[in-house]
């Protein structure tokens, strides 16, 4: 087996020298554990069929683990200055494609299409935290070629990605990645885990896309318009929530009536819905709009 690039002796070899410095500014923390990497891997369930995204690989200590269990990896990293020291520390490998690229701006689909025939691919990462969320959302509401993706964020995120109704974490996310996809939290990672330590708990989450979304709904921007303004004041009730923040050309009494069509309390808030409930009532809406017009 090749040495671990992973091991933290290693990883701080390659780093010195190299006169690598870490930049917070690009959510820069390394896995030191090689036995997290490779239970990242097999979370992913990566087989010799795949081809995986990466994103951020860093010095390639996920990029290494990867590429020996996968056909083919594309790794997309942002900082240049980590591209020579991921030709040397990857260099035993012919299976392994390194971009320097921000992935917020990259084609995904265009790889996707040239590396995988238009095949769906596995996008495995530990993510650069301060970008989780417009990474997530990219890959999901632009309908990325994509079959599942396994991921490290913070604990706090992926709990909130999986939380259903009623639960603290519940909100905007939770909903949307759930309308997408099936979320499983794969387990927590504490911060000795890292180079730099992240002042915060970590965690692997996996998210399988659904071959058809959770819910069907009338008017998909409507269903995630509802569902904001559901959540962005949480202490409030639904009815006022959408009254103050929904601009949905209908009155308090309207919204009001609506919910209790439904079948609920006038006081019912938000967090209280399920993904079926917020369908239901986007429909609702959309009828009530509709029947003014
Ligand atoms: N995969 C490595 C590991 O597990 O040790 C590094 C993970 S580190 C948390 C995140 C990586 O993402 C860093 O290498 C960072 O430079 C890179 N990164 C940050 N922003 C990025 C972006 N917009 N596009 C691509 N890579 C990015």
């Amino acid at each position: 087996m090749i040495e671990r690039i992973s091991t933290p002796s290693r990883t701080k070899e390659i780093i010195e020298a190299n006169a690598f410095y870490f930049k917070k500014n690009f959510g820069q923390n390394f896995l030191i554990d090689s036995n997290i990497l490779e239970n990242i891997a097999a979370c992913a369930q990566v087989t010799k069929d795949d081809c995986v995204l990466e994103i951020g690989p860093g010095i390639g200590s996920l990029t290494q683990v990867l590429a020996e269990h996968a056909k083919e990896v594309i790794a997309i990293e942002i900082d240049n200055s980590l591209i020579p020291i991921l030709s040397q520390t990857l260099a035993p490998y012919d299976n392994i494609e390194i971009r320097n690229q921000d992935i917020l701006k990259t084609d995904i689909n265009a790889i996707i299409q040239e590396k995988n025939n238009d095949k769906p691919i596995k996008v495995v990462a530990n993510l650069p935290y301060y970008i989780t969320t417009p990474i997530i959302m990219d890959l999901l509401e632009n309908e990325r070629n994509v079959e599942s993706i396994t991921v490290m964020v913070q604990k706090e995120v992926a709990e909130r990605m999986q939380a259903g109704p009623k639960e603290k974490e519940y909100g905007a996310l939770s909903i949307a990645v759930q309308y997408y996809c099936d979320a499983h939290l794969d387990m927590i990672v504490q911060p000795s885990c890292f180079m730099p330590r992240p002042k915060v708990a970590s965690a692997v989450i996996t998210l399988r896309v659904l071959p058809q979304r959770k819910v069907k709904t009338a008017d998909e921007a409507l269903f995630f318009h509802v569902v904001k303004c559901a959540f962005a004041q949480r202490r409030k009730t639904l009815v006022n929530c959408l009254d103050h923040q929904g601009n949905l050309g209908l009155t308090k009494e309207e919204i009001g009536m609506i919910l209790q069509g439904l079948g609920w309390d006038v006081r019912i808030r938000g967090e209280a819905l399920s993904i079926a409930d917020f369908a239901r009532l986007t429909d609702a809406i959309l009828a009530a709009q509709q029947a003014k017009v």
